[in-house]
């Protein structure tokens, strides 16, 4: 497979104990359709709290326009992918393949989308039954919501 961003060719590597495909040259990941979850749930690594906090707080949500803007083909079947926002409101921009191969993290994205995900699950845990109400109510595809921090909750439950 080539590296989307540059064409260099990708190579095995493990992440967090799983096998993902990574590009040494503009040091991009690529991961398989369910690798994200296996990453997610394996949870290997703890960010330190400090660094969730810096990311969380951080420029670093504000989607560059370019970046946005710019789109690649997937590794798998060359279709040119979608961008998207992780989290809808992280800013943190993911291409996805509309065949559903797989996603494309640019450099720090994928540390990024664990650490906006660490802060929101402990969020919801200190939270308790609040949101565990709301993450039940927002299953259903009629709900309408309108708060941003349950509107990242409802993305957890499409990856
Ligand atoms: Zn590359
Ligand atoms: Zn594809």
């Amino acid at each position: 497979m080539k590296c989307p961003r540059c064409q260099t060719d990708l190579l095995k590597s493990s992440y967090e104990g799983v096998s993902v495909d990574v590009c040494k040259s503009c040091s991009g990941t690529w991961l398989d359709q369910g690798e994200l979850k296996q990453i997610i749930e394996i949870r290997q690594e703890f960010f330190k709290s400090s660094n969730i906090k810096q990311t969380i707080d951080g420029k670093n949500f504000v989607v560059p326009k370019a970046e946005s803007e710019s789109r690649i083909p997937c590794a798998v079947c060359s279709k040119m992918m979608n961008t998207f926002i992780y989290g809808l409101d992280s800013g943190i921009v993911i291409d996805r393949c509309p065949e559903s191969h797989g996603l494309w993290f640019d450099q720090g994205e994928l540390e990024k989308v664990q650490m906006f995900r660490e802060y929101w699950e402990a969020e919801a845990q200190k939270r308790g039954s609040e949101w565990e109400d709301l993450a039940n109510s927002i299953k259903s595809p009629e709900s309408k919501f309108t708060l941003s921090p349950f509107k990242i909750l409802v993305n957890f439950f499409f990856d």
